[in-house]
């Protein structure tokens, strides 16, 4: 069995240039990054409302929206109801650089502003420190349930002396369920929290979610990742 690779975040690629978005795709690929690439304004909404994904760098010029139109509409969401994460971080690549066109980008609500030409590793750098800054804004203290430690802020997990690697929506399933680890957790709840939106179709994904993450944590037992059925999970029993 080949190793499960574990993507480091989900990133919407919004660039109707061709070359420049394959070129972006294949070196975020490359760097362990789930890449989701949208050509222009209505595949990077469409993208954030039914994947949610951890970051989205988008390009200004775009053929059937302007990109910062695409800006407000995320900032402006409703997670609810639209599925879009108004807190979706977003780096703006543009080909303007003047201060205004910057400013204007930001106020927009922009978390990184990136003036084309550049070269990858600028981007990479600069994807890394958003999605680092945001993990830090959600920073909270250690947790540990009898063998199980989790560190939020390394995104660390351990149980006993083993390291368990998990991916985003995982690691952010077991850190709702840790947080008060003997509660039931509802299923609209966990999907409000560690997805953000309310959609009950979802809850496949949640269960999917779950029992990756139980195996993950106790490949041969069930320590951990209670179905209580009907109602939701807990982390250990009561
Ligand atoms: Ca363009």
């Amino acid at each position: 069995m080949l190793p499960e690779i574990e993507e480091l975040a989900t990133v919407v690629v919004c660039e109707d240039d061709d070359p420049t978005r394959e070129l972006l795709c294949d070196h975020l690929t490359a760097d362990r990054y789930r890449v989701l690439p949208a050509p222009s304004a209505s595949d990077a909404l469409r993208l954030c409302a039914y994947k949610q994904p951890d970051l989205m760098v988008l390009d200004l010029g775009l053929p059937d929206a302007a990109g910062i139109e695409v800006l407000r509409r995320i900032r402006s969401a409703d997670g609810a109801s639209e599925g879009i994460d108004p807190r979706t971080p977003v780096i703006v690549l543009s080909g303007r650089g003047s201060e205004a066109d910057r400013v204007r980008g930001f106020a927009a609500g922009a978390d990184d502003y990136l003036v084309k030409p550049f070269h990858y590793p600028e981007l990479a750098a600069r994807v890394s420190a958003v999605l680092r800054r945001r993990g830090e804004g959600r920073r909270e203290g250690a947790l540990r349930v009898g063998e199980l430690f989790v560190d939020p802020a390394t995104r660390s997990v351990r149980v006993g002396e083993r390291e368990v690697r998990l991916a985003n929506k995982e690691f952010a399933l077991l850190r709702a369920l840790a947080a008060d680890p003997r509660r039931v957790f509802t299923k609209e709840e966990l999907l409000r929290d560690v997805w953000d939106y309310r959609s009950l179709g979802r809850t496949r994904t949640l269960d999917s979610h779950a029992s990756r993450l139980r195996r993950k944590l106790d490949p041969d037992g069930s320590r951990y990742v209670f179905n209580c059925w009907g109602v939701g999970y807990r982390l250990i029993e009561g």
